[in-house]
């Protein structure tokens, strides 16, 4: 069997910031697994700019930010399978990975980085009715297609959910000489961050519309129409709304689902809102030495976020790795909210390492506009910031200082707490 001290998942932005931060931080023995032929994962085909305003302070496309890290990982003696599946994991720690050349492998590590980052929903899984013509893709299928393979998915589009990769690719179609007639989106509010609504659809004068979907797929090998209806606040189609639209191409952008197969085959603890693993501020799931970042723990709008938490992800489990028998038990905080938040990562503050800043991430379900985010430990109020607008589509962030954190080693719970600004 072969060992390393610290093994990543996926070789995404993900799993090559976790992999170099644990070398970075002494670790020699690191091994990363990606079962692609190259690394970058999803931004390989998002060549549009944009990515990198945090990290590098300038605009990146998707494939240049990949490349930094690139860089980054090449000049370390990471070793590096690609074309390489990981099938399961047990709990301690061995990984059943398969690929061509070696076939079936077990290998050994002390710690683990899950970084699988996501996939789209299917239409299998949204229950469009109408008929199963050629011509329905997901957003990044056609992301695909048009940026890597070369190939227009179509000429008259709709589009389903207005997230991130559904506007960006609204606006690639328009510019490849496609006619994107609507994106329609279900909820009333979009799910993409609001610089991408003015730069891919504003811009190019393609409607939103909020609040509507799709009730009716038409076309016997192709498609050949979709309806769209107005939906009323349970989100049930209006009769006498509907409106038809010819077009060959319909586009789904309604959700990225993190790819966890592996997490629950090792029985890690998952999260039922985010559908990812469970974690603490050191990143680690319920299954000690096991840590996840990036899209696989929980979708982010920006990569520079997913680089930053994986590199924490990447720095504890070479600490874990490295500091071999790790007989530390950690006690940990939980961190509750108040109803307008649908969750946060971490979900509990390790009482180890105390001495740092940790930042807690998170979305709201619904716009709420001048409001004061607080985070108390019991009476001590460890942060506060003033939103002029929240949205679900925007991930929202608060910062414990490590200097108040010392101070709350008997607290039971931190609560963040969403307040009326009366400021
Ligand atoms: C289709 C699509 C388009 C996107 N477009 C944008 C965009 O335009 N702008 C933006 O800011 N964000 C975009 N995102 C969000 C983007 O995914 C994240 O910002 C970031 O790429 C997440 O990094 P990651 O490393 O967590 O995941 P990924 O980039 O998805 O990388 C995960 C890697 O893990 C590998 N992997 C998965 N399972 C296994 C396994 N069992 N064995 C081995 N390897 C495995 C995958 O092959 C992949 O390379 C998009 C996401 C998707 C799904």
């Amino acid at each position: 069997m072969i060992c390393y001290d610290v093994v990543v998942i996926g070789g995404g932005p993900a799993g090559l910031a976790a992999a170099v931060s644990a070398y970075e931080n002494g670790c020699r023995s690191i091994l990363l697994i990606e079962r692609d032929v190259r690394l970058g994962g999803i931004l390989n085909q998002c060549i549009h700019n944009g990515f990198g305003l945090h990290t590098f302070k300038e605009e990146l496309t998707g494939p240049e930010y990949a490349d930094r890290y690139i860089r980054r990982f090449n000049e370390t003696d990471i070793d590096l399978m690609l074309q390489t599946t990981v099938l399961d994991i047990s709990e301690d720690k061995i990984i059943r990975a398969i690929n061509e050349k070696d076939g079936l492998v077990s290998i050994s590590a002390k710690a683990i980085v899950l970084a699988m980052g996501c996939r789209e929903r299917s239409r299998g899984a949204l229950n469009i009715p109408g008929t199963r013509p050629a011509g329905v893709y997901s957003a990044g299928t056609a992301q695909k297609l048009v940026n890597i393979d070369g190939k227009m998915p179509g000429k008259k589009v709709v589009i389903l959910g207005s997230g991130d990769i559904g506007l960006i690719m609204a606006r690639r179609m328009t510019l490849e000489g496609a006619k994107v007639l609507a994106v329609v989106e279900l909820m009333p509010y979009s799910g993409g961050l609001k610089r991408n609504i003015v730069q891919c659809l504003e811009d190019f004068d393609i409607p939103l519309y909020l609040s509507h979907t799709v009730t009716k797929i038409e076309g016997k090998n192709r498609v050949e129409a979709v309806t769209v209806s107005q939906v009323d606040s349970n989100r049930t189609p209006i009769t006498g709304t509907e409106v038809r639209y010819e077009c060959d191409t319909l586009l789904l952008s309604c959700g990225l689902i993190p790819e966890n197969e592996l997490t629950t085959g090792l029985g890690a603890l998952i999260n039922k809102i985010t559908n990812g693993p469970v974690v603490d501020s050191e990143l680690e799931t319920s299954i000690p030495g096991v840590f996840a970042c990036g899209n696989v723990l929980h979708v982010h709008d920006l990569v520079d976020f997913v680089s930053e938490e994986a590199s924490n992800a990447g720095r504890n489990a070479a600490l874990y790795a490295l500091a071999e028998p790790r007989y530390i038990v950690k006690t940990k905080i939980p961190v509750k909210t108040s109803s307008e938040i649908r969750y946060t990562v971490p979900s509990a503050i390790a009482l180890t390492g105390m001495n740092e800043d940790i930042k807690i991430r998170f979305r709201v379900g619904n716009i709420y506009k001048y409001r004061k985010v607080t985070a108390y430990a019991g009476d001590l109020i460890l942060g506060t910031k003033i939103r002029k607008v929240m949205t679900p589509g925007e991930m929202e962030e608060i910062v414990l200082p490590g200097s108040k954190l010392r101070d709350i080693k008997g607290a039971s719970e931190i609560f963040i707490k969403v307040e009326d600004n009366d400021l």
